[in-house]
């Protein structure tokens, strides 16, 4: 890709590796991208809204500015999709923070190492506490988060593991980027799926919001999604951090790196998230900021190009806006989320948060909104026993 590298600091970069994701994204052109979505017109916009098949120029058209005026077509077509694909249900899920110590920097999040708040590790005792209050409100998917450490990685997991499936039935992770091997011994104690999102593809912009930490090694991070492919992981998850870089051309990246990835991996499921920088201790200020209205275009053109899509929808965003999305195109919800360890079984210790929750409802009352809105509150869509199908 034609980025110059920043000056902002210089470790070691994992090479491109050939195969993988690293280098096809080699081969394409930041500039050129952000002129295409630019260069759309309204027919673009009524060719691709036409289609059956959407290829990734006609994701562009539905992203551009052009598209603006169809937003009512997009979001009807996208409703449509979701309930004839995943039907009339929602999937909810609790992300469980088991640490928040982190030896990155990141420009945008309250773990980063600089940041002075208390640090802390959950041990044995206080998982299987976290663990007992998640299983209370009636989660069944859990997704396991921490900052990035060599303090938190493969023997911790592989102590911490043992103690969290037996009470779930899908687990997943965002946790720091591992080798294949490492997802695949993971896989064998219970991990369904994994979630690394890229936060920006711009290699130059990526440079200056990781200042420091193994974090700051784009192609190792690029290139995750690969290794969880070649782990046989059941379910691999891509997100951009909306707001560093302008989010039509990293949205149209990741959905190259999607198509790469479903050509490769045919047997695993795939997820897209939408995170929009929140504030946190330390935070900044968004490049681009994607308007509400811009975010409902960019989750309909997603349906629009792929049905078989899971989307995720996390608590970042505010209880108005996640009524209104519900039917759009989303197929799963977090609800209730404590973004600090420990947050669910003990006192909010909001100094302990990554960023600031917006839809701090109830999970009982986002169950209620969820039925509101005509849907179905699925707590287990996924059972290990089903990959044997395969
Ligand atoms: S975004 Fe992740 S890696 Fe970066 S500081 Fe936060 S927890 Fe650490």
């Amino acid at each position: 890709m034609n980025n110059t590298v920043s000056p902002v600091r210089l470790l070691t970069q994992s090479p491109v590796t050939e195969g993988h994701f690293s280098a096809e994204l080699e081969a394409l052109s930041w500039q050129g991208i952000s002129a295409s979505h630019q260069a759309k017109t309204e027919q673009d916009v009524r060719l691709a809204l036409a289609k059956r098949r959407l290829n990734i120029d006609d994701f562009t058209a539905l992203i551009s500015p052009a598209a603006e005026p169809f937003l009512f077509a997009m979001v009807t077509k996208s409703e449509q999709l979701t309930k004839q694909r995943f039907g009339n249900t929602i999937s909810l899920f609790a992300p469980l923070y088991l640490s928040n110590t982190c030896a990155n920097e990141c420009t945008y999040c309250g773990f980063s190492m600089s940041n002075a708040i208390k640090r802390l590790t959950l041990n044995e005792t206080q998982v299987k506490s976290e663990v007992t209050a998640i299983k209370a409100k009636g989660f069944d998917h859990l997704l396991l988060v921490t900052g990035e450490t060599n303090k938190v990685s493969m023997p911790y997991f592989e102590r911490m593991i043992p103690h969290i499936k037996p009470h779930f039935s899908q687990l997943s992770m965002e946790v720091q980027p591992l080798d294949a091997e490492q997802y695949k011994k993971l896989k064998t104690i219970g991990l369904d799926g994994v979630l690394v999102y890229q936060e920006t593809y711009r290699r130059k912009t990526y440079l200056e919001h990781h200042l420091r930490g193994n974090k700051s090694d784009f192609n190792y991070r690029l290139d995750a999604p690969d290794r969880i492919g070649q782990a046989g992981i059941h379910k691999i998850g891509l997100g951009a951090l909306l707001g560093l870089e302008d989010w039509r051309t990293d949205s149209i990246i990741m959905a190259h790196h999607l198509r790469h990835l479903q050509k490769r991996y045919w047997r695993s499921r795939f997820s897209v998230a939408f995170p929009r920088i929140r504030p946190c201790e330390g935070g900044i200020v968004p490049k681009s900021v994607i308007s509400d209205r811009q975010l409902v275009q960019l989750i309909a053109a997603w349906r629009l190009f792929d049905a078989d899509l899971e989307m995720s929808l996390s608590t970042r965003e505010s209880p108005e806006f996640r009524d209104h999305a519900v039917r759009m195109g989303f197929t799963t919800m977090s609800a209730e989320s404590k973004t600090q360890p420990g947050g669910y079984a003990e006192d909010a210790q909001t100094a302990l948060e990554q960023f600031e929750i917006s839809d701090e409802r109830s999970v009982n009352d986002i169950a209620a909104m969820i039925q509101t809105q005509g849907r179905e509150v699925i707590w287990k869509d996924w059972d290990p026993a089903l990959s044997h199908c395969d």
